[in-house]
């Protein structure tokens, strides 16, 4: 698959980005009824960024029937959006299937402040591999060689922490097992395994994305299977977790294929938010599903039947809900 095809959608996000600030500056463009309504990503170089350009730049140019204006947000990732639509700073966040159902349940991260009880399931996205890349001289074949060396184990906030901290506990590990475990955030950590300050990073990434795309092809970075017992335990134990495969020839420098375990992206809402608000944005991307698919490569393999379902441990929102009900997708 191309990578132009990302950085061109990634461009066109921003210019989109830039149009909507120009047009929303404008004097006598802000009327009483206008709803500014914001998703919550990842950093730039992920896949929930773009994601959230493309849903934003179907409903903007809807508007005139809504009267919404969308805009995305750069975030720490799943876990920060997920706290940030609990305290009503965002309407939408895009977070993986494990945070969603932990935010559903209060397990794992959110243990400590408990079940976020208006946590509403909008759609599903792409499917995250647990992807892990090693500098290409570190000479590792499995993720245990990466005992006593520096890995970086993702930023506080991000739903990629909060996998791999479930991972490790899987294993046995903790965090003095690396020479050092560094939280950079993933648009640091491609150029950081590049300069050699780490040997390896974790990231639950759709694919392809910019942000792998990078170091496999700066410095030949090489891509390492996840597998072994730990990984089939949390794989049969845990609803949201499925054996996951990253195609060879996906990356520069990377012909084989890895064969890994991930979540599934997926859109949240808050019960707060109005259900004609969660209704006009899933109606402009169900509407205009063909063109959401072309505008970012990680989105092209999309499908109702998957969107409406994967991934979704939380209550759908109430205006999701309704759409897909005069779809004829759900009951
Ligand atoms: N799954 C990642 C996280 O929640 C974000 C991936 C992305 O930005 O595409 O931390």
């Amino acid at each position: 698959m191309s990578f132009k095809f990302s950085t061109r959608a990634a461009a066109s996000v921003a210019a989109i980005t830039a149009a909507f600030v120009t047009t929303a500056s404008l004097p006598g463009v802000a009327t009483a009824q206008q709803r500014f309504i914001t998703i919550g990503t990842g950093g730039v170089t992920g896949v929930y960024y773009p994601a959230g350009g493309a849903i934003c730049r179907l409903v903007n140019r809807d508007r005139a029937k809504h009267n919404l204006r969308c805009s995305v947000e750069s975030t720490g990732g799943s876990v920060a959006n997920v706290n940030l639509l609990k305290s009503g700073e965002l309407e939408f966040g895009v977070a993986q299937s494990d945070v969603q159902y932990f935010a559903t349940k209060g397990e794992g991260p959110m243990k400590k402040d408990g079940a976020f009880s208006d946590i509403r399931a909008v759609f599903a996205l792409h499917p995250e591999p647990f992807t892990v890349v090693a500098r290409k001289e570190a000479k590792i074949s499995s993720f245990a060689d990466f005992k006593g060396k520096r890995f970086n184990v993702g930023n506080p906030g991000s739903g990629t922490r909060s996998s791999m901290d479930e991972l490790l506990a899987a294993m046995g590990w903790k965090a003095s097992d690396f020479s050092l475990a560094s939280e950079l955030r993933p648009d640091e950590h491609g150029s950081a395994l590049c300069d050699g300050k780490i040997d390896g990073f974790f990231y639950a990434v759709g694919h392809p994305s910019a942000n792998i795309q990078d170091p496999t092809t700066i410095c030949g970075a090489q891509l390492v299977s996840l597998t072994g017992p730990a990984v089939d335990k949390l794989v049969k134990e845990r609803p949201y977790y499925a054996v996951a495969t990253v195609p060879g020839g996906m990356y520069p420098n990377n012909a084989q294929p890895i064969t890994t375990f991930g979540v599934q992206a997926t859109v949240v809402s808050s019960a707060k938010v109005p259900a004609d608000v969660v209704y006009a944005v899933t109606r402009s991307v169900f509407e205009n599903l063909d063109e959401f698919k072309k505008l970012h490569p990680a989105l092209a393999n999309l499908n109702p039947q998957d969107m409406v379902k994967n991934g979704l441990s939380a209550p759908l929102h109430e205006g999701a809900a309704r759409y897909y009900k005069e779809k004829g997708w759900i009951k």
